[in-house]
């Protein structure tokens, strides 16, 4: 088993680990050191962003400052009730601003589910959020906790359902309204339903407690929020969204603009005048412990700081202070440390970072430093990630579906101990098993391991992309449905654009992506004493490879009938829906 760990210059850590039986997570605790590529390929864990206190809070303070307005100005009554979801920011939150203009006191709400918490994913069983994730979460949120009080509110957390919580709250402070950011798939749609149907219940006076008049129920007031291009600026439905990615950049580029950042005014306050105190008080942040997760210490690899403070550093640190942005396309399919690409996945999917605070971010870079085919390629992987985001909304649940979208049958193997290699890093191939090990003991992986890992299981193992797609939920600190599910049908054959149905074999990755198997050598060390070239290509003196590839080396053809026959026996069929 590898664990680790280690603390950051901000604040002590904890770190998730591998070789996870299905129903367990590990965490993991160190002690920091500095951050710096070359130094994780010595084997020190490493802080992103690797910021100091001061400068963090520097960074993030002058952040706030060029985002606020004196000039704005409040024009409602009553109270409003801002339900944080996967929008844990302050900065470009549209929730917030809206709550604060239409009422004279607003009050920030976290609901802990135990669905998310503690749940299982969907098929398979696994924990719905591993260690990782969820001491990412706990530090998102108290740093939300601590932004919000420098804004004059606070957040309440509660643990329990937000549709049990919310209307109880919106009763006791005589809400009219609830704002939160709108959501795009079911787990999330149904828990907006529910929260509506509760709002139906209760009845409060008009114009608030102090002014009664004829009773009206609150309402639950969903706003678009989680892309970098807003879904009303799209230039069609999202019903008629393309199927092809080219097509939709295209159309986005030349006809839709992405709107600015929301400005916030110097106070956010007051609380409603009703004191916390009666009703039920502030409430407690989670702890690891009461979540019933478990903690070791670990030693490599990069771990993650949540909250918008980090968030704002990251932002800051790769493109201003280390200047990496002009160099992103060049370095983007890298492996190994914090700077082969932004790292900023973490924040943009418990949305302690707005998107469209990166666009901001990649113009005035291209302003005042250089504009090139690496400042635009952010913005390119922004849209891919608009876009799956979109397609959840177009698609609905076919995205969970094994045939996928485009409802392909196919047989697919649900073999326990072949999956097992896979998600423990024991496949006999080192460059899975390194990717492997990275996301259970940091809940990361680049974009290039995870198509890699993802292809392998799909089609070298011939494995249920399901299982695959679960136990990415479980691990991944950036986990979002519709990114994670959207990439894990391209990967399996069965998305919506039949042209993206890609192999990847693995000497040919390796070689072209980690040639010096410095890679591989960093997470399973038993490999950095053989020739470099060896490193990937160990042979007999690495563990026995569990299946054979699909394609000899020499043959990299596209298989565009996904052949069937090396596939294990123990295979299922399903019927098309
Ligand atoms: C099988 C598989 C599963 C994935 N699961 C997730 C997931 O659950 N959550 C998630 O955020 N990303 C997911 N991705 C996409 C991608 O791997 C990560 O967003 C990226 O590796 C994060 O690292 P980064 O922030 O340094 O990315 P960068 O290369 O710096 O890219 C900048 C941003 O663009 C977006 N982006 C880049 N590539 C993609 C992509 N292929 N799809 C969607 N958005 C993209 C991300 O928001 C990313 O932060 C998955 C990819 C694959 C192949």
């Amino acid at each position: 088993m590898l664990h680790y760990i280690s603390s950051s210059p901000l604040r002590p850590r904890f770190l998730l680990l591998t070789s996870p039986p299905s129903n367990r997570r590990f965490l993991a605790m160190s002690a920091a050191p500095s951050s710096s590529s070359s130094r994780l390929v010595r084997g020190a864990a490493v802080p992103v962003p690797s910021l100091g206190t001061d400068e963090a809070c520097a960074v993030a303070d002058d952040a706030f400052q060029r985002y606020t307005s004196p000039s704005l100005r409040r024009g409602g009554a009553g109270v409003a009730v801002v339900w944080f979801r996967n929008d844990l920011r302050v900065l470009d939150n549209e929730a917030l601003l809206r709550a604060w203009a239409a009422s004279e006191a607003v009050l920030p709400v976290y609901c802990v589910d135990p669905r998310i918490f503690s749940g299982s994913t969907h098929y398979f069983g696994f924990p719905k959020m591993g260690a990782l994730r969820a001491q990412f979460l706990i530090e998102c949120l108290g740093d939300l906790k601590q932004s919000l009080r420098k804004k004059g509110l606070d957040l309440l957390v509660r643990h329990g359902k937000p549709e049990e919580i919310l209307p109880s709250i919106a009763k006791a402070v005589s809400a009219h309204t609830i704002y939160a950011h709108k959501e795009t798939c079911s787990e999330e749609l149904l828990v907006e339903r529910l929260v509506s149907k509760g709002l139906e219940q209760v009845q409060i006076a008009k114009g608030g407690a102090s002014v009664p008049k004829k009773p009206l129920n609150p309402r639950l007031q969903l706003i678009w929020g989680a892309t970098m291009y807003h879904v009303d600026d799209l230039p069609f439905p999202v019903n008629n969204l393309p199927d092809v990615y080219t097509q939709f950049r295209k159309a986005v580029e030349s006809k839709s603009s992405v709107r600015n950042c929301t400005k916030l005014p110097p106070s956010l306050g007051p609380l409603p005048s009703s004191s916390i105190d009666e009703i039920g008080g502030g409430g407690t942040i989670p702890t690891l412990e009461s979540l019933g997760l478990s903690v070791t210490k670990s030693e490599k690899g990069m771990y993650f700081i949540g909250g918008e403070n980090a968030a704002l550093g990251r932002v800051h640190e790769y493109f201003w202070k280390k200047d990496q942005l002009k160099d992103y396309k060049v370095t983007r399919n890298g492996m190994l440390g914090p700077d082969y690409s932004t790292k900023f996945s973490p924040w943009l999917a418990s949305g302690s970072l707005s998107p469209r605070y990166i666009c901001e971010e990649v113009k005035r870079y291209e302003k005042q430093r250089v504009a090139n085919d690496s400042t635009y390629w952010v913005l390119f992987e922004l849209i891919w990630r608009d876009y799956f985001r979109f397609l959840s909304a177009k698609y609905g649940n076919a995205i969970f579906h094994l045939e996928g979208p485009r409802k392909v049958v196919s047989k697919w193997s649900q073999d326990q101990a072949l999956f097992e290699s896979w998600r423990d890093g024991r496949t006999g191939y080192p460059l899975i098993d390194a990717n492997m090990r990275e996301l259970s003991a940091t809940g990361f992986m680049s974009n290039r391991g995870r198509q890699i890992a993802c292809s392998f299981l799909v089609r070298d193992m011939g494995i249920d992309w399901r299982m695959g797609a679960e136990w990415f939920e479980t691990c991944l600190l950036d986990y979002d449905p519709a990114s994670n599910y959207g990439n894990w049908t391209y990967g399996a054959g069965v998305g919506n654009d039949p042209r993206e149905d890609r192999y990847f074999s693995i000497p040919k990755q390796a070689k072209s992506y980690d040639p010096e198997g410095e890679y591989v050598a960093y997470w399973l060390p038993e490999l950095r004493s053989l020739a470099k070239e060896r490193r990937n290509f160990p042979g007999a003196s690495y563990i026995r490879q569990t299946v054979p590839l699909k394609f000899d080396v020499g043959n990299q053809k596209k298989d565009q009938q996904f052949n069937r026959q090396r596939r294990p026996n123990n295979t299922y069929r399903r019927q098309v829906k």
